[in-house]
C-alpha cells in the first residue's frame, strides 16, 4: 500500500479549508490549492480562525496551532500539487470540473497519486471515466464543518482497487475521523439515509400528525438525534434539499425521495430555510434560534 505523506486539497472553500486544517494537524505535509487567490486567503483566515477558537475552547494549544500552519502551504498553481501522494479535490460540484482538474494533474506528472473527491452526490465512477488510473480514484465525503464532524464516506467507485480504499481508510481515521465505506450509488449511505426521513418528515407535516417542532422532538428526544429532521433542512436549505430530493428520485426511481409538496411550496414562495429567516420555522423570532442550540 502506498505511503501517504504529503497531501495536496484543491478548492480553499468551506470543504477544502476545513480538510486541510484536519490534515495539517494530522501530521500530513498540505498544499491548499485555489484557482482564486481571494479564496484562497479567506480559506487559511478560516483555518486561523478555527484554530484560535480551539485554543480558546482549551482544545489546542498555542503550538498545536503553530505545527499546524507550518503544515500548510497555499498556491494557484495546479501542476505543484501532481507530485504529492494523495490529492482530496473539494472544487464545485460540476462532473466536467472534476474530471478536468483530474486531466491537468494526471497531464502535469507522472507521479502516481491518490484521487479523491469530495463529491457529494456525483459518481466516482463517471468522475474517474476518463483517468488514466481509475484505480486509483476514490470519494471522500468529508461532512461540514469538516474540522467537528467525525463522519468520513469513503466510496468506491467501480474500478477503484482494495489498496486505495484501504489507504485512504487509513489517512481518514489518521485525521481522527470515522471512516465508513460506501459503494458508488447516488446519495451514497448518508444523504440517502438523511434525506429519507427528512421528507417523511415532511410528508407528516403535511398531513397534521404533528406541529414541525414536535416531529423534531420525537426524533431529538425518542432517538437521540443531535438535531431533528425539519431543522436540519432549515439550516442545510430547502432549495439544496429540494435539489437533492428529485436527484435521487430520479436516479433511484423510488417513492422515498419524491419531494413533497409542501417543500415545493415553501420553495416557491422563497422560504429557504434559516438563510431567508423561513422555512419550517420562523427564524426571525429568537426561540427557533434556541431550538437550534438546544
Ligand atoms: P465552495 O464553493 O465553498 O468552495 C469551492 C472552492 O473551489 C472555491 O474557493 C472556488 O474558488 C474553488 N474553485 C473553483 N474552481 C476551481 C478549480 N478549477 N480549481 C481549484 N479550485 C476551484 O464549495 P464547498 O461547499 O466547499 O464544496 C466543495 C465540494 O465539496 C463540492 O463537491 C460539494 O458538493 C462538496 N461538499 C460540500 C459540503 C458542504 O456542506 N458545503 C459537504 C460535503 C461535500
Amino acid at each position: 500500500m502506498p505511503t501517504i505523506e504529503t497531501i495536496a486539497v484543491i478548492g480553499a472553500g468551506t470543504m477544502g479549508h476545513g480538510i486541510a486544517q484536519v490534515a495539517a494537524t494530522a501530521g500530513f505535509r498540505v498544499q491548499l490549492h485555489d484557482v482564486d487567490r481571494e479564496s484562497l486567503a479567506r480559506g487559511v483566515r478560516a483555518i486561523e480562525a478555527n484554530l484560535a477558537k480551539g485554543i480558546q475552547l482549551a482544545k489546542l494549544t498555542e503550538d498545536d496551532r503553530d505545527r499546524t500552519l507550518q503544515h500548510i502551504r497555499g498556491t494557484t498553481n495546479l501542476e505543484e500539487c501532481a507530485a504529492v501522494d494523495l490529492i482530496i479535490e473539494a472544487a464545485p460540484e460540476k462532473l466536467e470540473l472534476k474530471q478536468n482538474i483530474l486531466r491537468q494533474l494526471e497531464a502535469a506528472s507522472d507521479h502516481s497519486f491518490i484521487f479523491a473527491s469530495n463529491t457529494s452526490s456525483l459518481s466516482i465512477t463517471e468522475i474517474a471515466a476518463s483517468a488514466e488510473r481509475a484505480e486509483a480514484v476514490v470519494g471522500m465525503h468529508f461532512f461540514n464543518p469538516v474540522h467537528i464532524m467525525r463522519l468520513v464516506e469513503i466510496v468506491a467507485g467501480r474500478k477503484t482497487s482494495d489498496d486505495t480504499v484501504q489507504t485512504v481508510t487509513g489517512v481518514g481515521r489518521k485525521m481522527r475521523k470515522e471512516p465508513i465505506v460506501v459503494k458508488d450509488v447516488p446519495g451514497f449511505a448518508s444523504s440517502r439515509l438523511g434525506v429519507a426521513l427528512g421528507l417523511e418528515a415532511m410528508r407528516m407535516v403535511e398531513q397534521g400528525v404533528a406541529s414541525a417542532r414536535d416531529i423534531d422532538t420525537a426524533m431529538e428526544l425518542g432517538y437521540n438525534h443531535p438535531m431533528g429532521p425539519l431543522k436540519l433542512t432549515d439550516l442545510v436549505g430547502l432549495d439544496v434539499r429540494l435539489n437533492i430530493a428529485e436527484y435521487l428520485h430520479r436516479e433511484l426511481g423510488s417513492e422515498t425521495f419524491r419531494p413533497p409538496e409542501v417543500l415545493r411550496r415553501l420553495v416557491s414562495e422563497g422560504k429557504l430555510g434559516k438563510k431567508t429567516g423561513q422555512g419550517f420555522y420562523d427564524w426571525t423570532r429568537e426561540d427557533a434560534h434556541r431550538a437550534q442550540s438546544s
